[in-house]
């Protein structure tokens, strides 16, 4: 059993935690939101400052890279144990992980960044990919805990590189969605059935996630959000959100991203005409002009 602060029980971090419950661990969680407080199964904590007073591991699960810089800046460096490992699962910019990792190192601590995909479902299933940066030791401590919230966990290099591998995961899957979403909008137009198209390219090297596991168009695929109106899933707001990560760190690092670069372009148009809290294949209904599926 080990001693487990979390700080964060939103959508991921509530059944990330209750994971950690149900797997025998002891741990003690706090959120500002005194819903996501209320509805955790575990140890409930009266401020970050108490979940993380006698953790060996603390865990954060957060909105992005502010709120990661703020908590560990006045609540978890100030708080946690001597030896404590800090392990930052929030999707945020390269350069915020890196400087709260470094800020760690220079408290004594020993940080991994170590952010998700999987989704809500992913995240109550204990199925999610765990991309982590930071040092080997650290992640070979940090892989029994993070084994019971997840089913592949890859160790992708020193601090920073779990996000790089997050941004850069996320901007193909942005971009894979939207060609997507033409194609069938152009078969459309070209008398196509839009199950015929799927028969055809989930066969052929047309091939994609976007296609084969999240079909943007009702019908081929029936556990994809396109059945049920386009409720997410995984938002267009938080597309947007990991695009824009992604070419913040292209722009910082020079890298030409021509397409992530539209692809966020795209996302953000979707965000103006009010579907931000759809699913983000909702695209397939903005490119041709729609704003709601029906
Ligand atoms: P969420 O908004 O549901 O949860 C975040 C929680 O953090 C909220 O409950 C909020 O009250 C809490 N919080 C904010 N500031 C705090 C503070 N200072 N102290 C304590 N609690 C604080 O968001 P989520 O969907 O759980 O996402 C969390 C992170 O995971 C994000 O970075 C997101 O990009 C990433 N992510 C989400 C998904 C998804 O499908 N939802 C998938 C992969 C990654």
């Amino acid at each position: 059993m080990t001693s487990i602060g979390f700080i964060g029980l939103g959508n991921m971090g509530g059944p990330m935690a209750a994971n950690l419950v149900k797997a025998g661990h002891k741990v003690v969680g706090f959120d500002l939101s005194k819903a996501a407080l209320d509805a955790f199964a575990g140890e409930k904590a009266a401020s970050a400052a108490a979940a993380v007073k006698d953790a060996e591991v603390v865990i954060t699960m957060l909105p992005a890279g502010p709120h990661v810089s703020s908590v560990y800046a006045d609540h978890v460096f100030p708080n946690a144990r001597k030896g404590a490992l800090l392990i930052d699962c929030s999707t945020i910019d390269v350069e915020t992980a890196r400087a709260v990792s470094r800020a760690a190192a220079e408290k004594g601590f020993t940080m991994l960044d170590a952010p998700v995909s999987g989704g809500t479902g992913g995240a109550a299933a204990g199925t999610l990919t765990f991309m982590v940066g930071g040092e080997a030791n650290a992640f070979e401590r940090a892989r029994p805990i993070l084994e019971k919230m997840g089913k592949t966990i890859v160790h992708t290099g020193p601090a920073g590189n779990g996000q790089a591998a997050k941004i850069c995961n996320n901007m193909i899957l942005g971009i894979s969605m939207i060609a997507v979403c033409e194609g069938f909008a152009l078969a459309e137009k070209l008398g196509l059935d839009a199950q015929k198209l799927f028969d055809v390219s989930s066969k052929s090297s047309g091939q994609c996630w976007s296609l084969t596991t999240y079909c943007p168009v009702p019908g081929p695929v029936p556990s994809a959000p396109s059945n049920r109106g386009y409720q997410p899933g995984f938002t267009a707001e938080m597309m947007l959100k990991d695009l824009r990560l992604a070419q913040q760190a292209a722009a910082a690092a020079k890298a030409a991203t021509p397409l992530g670069a539209a692809a966020a372009g795209l996302y953000a148009l979707m965000e103006e005409a009010g579907m931000s809290k759809l699913d983000f294949s909702a695209m397939a209904l903005f490119v041709k002009g729609k704003r709601t599926p029906d």
